[in-house]
């Protein structure tokens, strides 16, 4: 099964995709992960990337696509696919499309977690994440038991330097236009799921699951 999984920043994409991937037996692929991962590791394509995360804008399509083309057509992809970030853009969508239809697959359902922006906004800016094990905390609904260390693991949390309050203000204006685009590409191919994403994070998971009750893998449409 290849999923996608829809929903402005905040939206919850990386927690649930985490849980539906264990769930479904996917690889899960965050190319926001990926971008972090090679900015952390100095590569040049992750300090190309930083450029724009750090100013809230995407990544050039030329860099991105590129970057998750490779990473679907290794090995331990085809189990299936649980895409969190990717695509966002038309072309991004296209060029996957288009990747898949060489391997024989295809996109089997697009999950669009729908959450109001003004509680977009609260949830990221009051967002931590703990740089050894990347469980996330919130100042309000998840604070750790200790300020500033990690419960899982005690390692130290840190904001993502795009979670500051003028960065997310920037990427929920840059984030809006592509994902309505998206859903309006993925409805179009009869693909597209929409889930109400507030709420206790369990309920969410249960409405993703019972969408994809009806979903099954390789299928023409959803
Ligand atoms: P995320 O963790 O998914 O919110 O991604 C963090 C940042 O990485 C975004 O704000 C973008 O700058 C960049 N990024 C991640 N995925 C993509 C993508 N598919 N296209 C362009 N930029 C991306």
């Amino acid at each position: 099964m290849r999923l996608i999984l829809l929903g402005l920043p905040g939206a919850g994409k990386g927690t649930q995709a985490k849980i539906l991937a264990k769930e479904k037996g996917l690889l899960h692929i965050s190319t926001g992960d990926m971008f972090r991962e090679a900015a952390a590791e100095g590569t040049e394509l992750g300090l190309k990337a930083q450029e724009f995360m750090k100013a809230g804008a995407l990544v050039p399509d030329e860099v991105t696509i590129g970057m998750l083309l490779e990473r679907i057509e290794k090995p331990d992809a085809q189990v299936g696919l649980m895409l969190d970030g990717f695509p966002r853009t038309i072309p991004q969508a296209e060029a996957l499309d288009a990747a898949l239809a060489k391997q024989g697959s295809q996109i089997d359902a697009v999950l669009y977690i729908v959450v109001p922006e003004s509680e977009l906004m609260e949830r990221l800016t009051g967002r931590w994440s703990c740089s050894q094990c990347g469980a996330i905390y919130h100042n309000q609904t998840k604070p750790p038991k200790a300020a500033g260390v990690c419960d899982e693991c005690g390692g130290k949390l840190t904001q993502r330097a795009d979670d500051q309050p003028d960065t997310v203000k920037a990427r929920l204006d840059t984030n809006r236009a592509w994902t309505e685009q998206l859903a309006d590409f993925y409805s179009k191919q009869g693909k597209l799921h929409e889930i109400d994403g507030t709420g206790d994070p369990s309920d969410i998971t249960k409405r993703l699951l019972s969408a994809l009750e009806g979903v099954s893998a390789g299928s023409e449409k959803a």
